[in-house]
Formats: structure tokens, C-alpha cells, sequence
């Protein structure tokens, strides 16, 4: 009996010590996204409520995800308007993103964080363990339009062909055009000119200097 005393003890000493171990190793929760398609526009209704959860700028988190989503928009009452349609699930991606950037603490995993600006730098100052960290903005998930430049040569495979008779490929995110090229070719292409999200190049016989 004595044995199950002990048990007994141990085991309240261990609910004792549960939720903030389970706290701390949950994954941070947003409210569930409230989204409503409208036509070309996608509305996302609960937008102040995330940004509360999270405790940043309205207007930072919306500078984000204009910026990651790459579509204009703004913040009408409690809701964001964006100007393109946009799926649930990417947009939660980039809110997750946001997060893991702007909100999450590297050192704990919490979320009570504070961003503060040294100079130039931002940081985030942890108040749950202390811990501090500068924000390294992270290549974001697709590659920036000037990560691929003029001169660059690259091998791709044309899986699509426009209009113009025109062999399509894809580079990471970025649509990459070039004229003389069959469906399903391999081809060495190199970059003549990118404009926004596309490039256009021609087949080359030099080597890829990706
Ligand atoms: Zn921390």
C-alpha cells in the first residue's frame, strides 16, 4: 500500500508539472481563418483577430503578406481585402510564415515575443525565457525575381508551349520562355531578360552556371 502511496504522489507531482510542459511544446495556434471568395477579391474576415493573437502591426502583418502573396489590398474595419484570389491554404502558409519569422522565440518556441528596432536591426526579445534574436528575413518560399538574372544559364524542362509556338518551362516559381523549344525537351537555356515573374532565354550550347 505503501508503494501505491507513493504512486499516487508521484503521479500528482507529474499532473502538476504537465500543462506547462505540454505548453510549451504546443504549436502556436491561430484562430481559424474566416475567408470569403468575392469574385476576384478574397476577404479575410478575422483578420484583426490574428493579428491580436499574434500581437503585431495590423498594418506589418498586412505589409507580409501584400508583399509575400505579391497582391495589393488593405484593411477595411477587422477584415483584409486582398485583390486576387487566394486560397486558404496558402494563405496560411505565409501566416505561418510570418510567425516563424516575426513571432516565434528560436530559443522556446513560444509566442510571448516583442520585436524591437536597434538602428537598422530587428529583434526579437522573448519575455518568456529571455532570449533574443535579430529577424533574418528568410529567402522567402518562391525565388524574388531577381534572384535569376540576365546571363544566367540554366537547364529546364519545356512542359508547356504558348501561343506563339513558344517552349515554356519552369525555374523554382518563375515561368521561363523560350522560342525554338518542343514540349518535353531538355533544353540549356540562357537568360535574356526577366521581366517581373518571367524570363525569357534561348537555348545555348554553354554550361549551366546554376
Ligand atoms: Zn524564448
Amino acid at each position: 500500500m505503501g508503494n501505491d502511496e507513493d504512486y499516487m504522489a508521484l503521479l500528482n507531482r507529474a499532473k502538476l508539472n504537465l500543462p506547462e510542459t505540454i505548453e510549451s511544446h504546443e504549436r502556436f495556434e491561430l484562430p481559424e481563418l474566416d475567408i470569403m471568395q468575392e469574385g476576384k477579391t478574397t476577404i479575410l474576415r478575422n483578420f484583426m483577430d490574428i493579428a491580436d493573437r499574434v500581437r503585431r502591426e495590423p498594418q506589418h502583418l498586412l505589409h507580409f503578406l501584400l508583399k509575400e502573396l505579391g497582391t495589393p489590398g488593405e484593411i477595411d474595419n477587422r477584415r483584409a481585402i486582398f485583390k486576387a484570389k487566394i486560397s486558404p491554404s496558402v494563405l496560411n502558409e505565409r501566416l505561418q510564415q510570418y510567425i516563424e519569422t516575426y513571432v516565434i522565440c528560436a530559443e522556446c518556441s513560444r509566442p510571448d515575443t516583442k520585436l524591437v528596432k536597434y538602428d537598422r536591426t530587428m529583434v526579437l526579445e522573448c519575455e518568456a525565457c529571455g532570449a533574443s534574436r535579430p529577424i533574418s528575413v528568410r529567402k522567402t518560399l518562391r525565388s524574388g525575381p531577381d534572384e535569376l538574372r540576365a546571363g544566367d544559364i540554366i537547364e529546364i524542362v519545356i512542359n508547356d508551349v504558348g501561343k506563339k509556338g513558344d517552349g515554356i518551362g519552369k525555374y523554382d516559381d518563375m515561368i521561363v520562355i523560350v522560342p525554338g523549344t518542343a514540349k518535353g525537351a531538355r533544353a540549356r537555356v540562357k537568360i535574356t531578360n526577366i521581366s517581373n515573374r518571367t524570363a525569357f532565354g534561348q537555348v545555348t550550347n554553354e554550361a549551366a552556371t546554376r
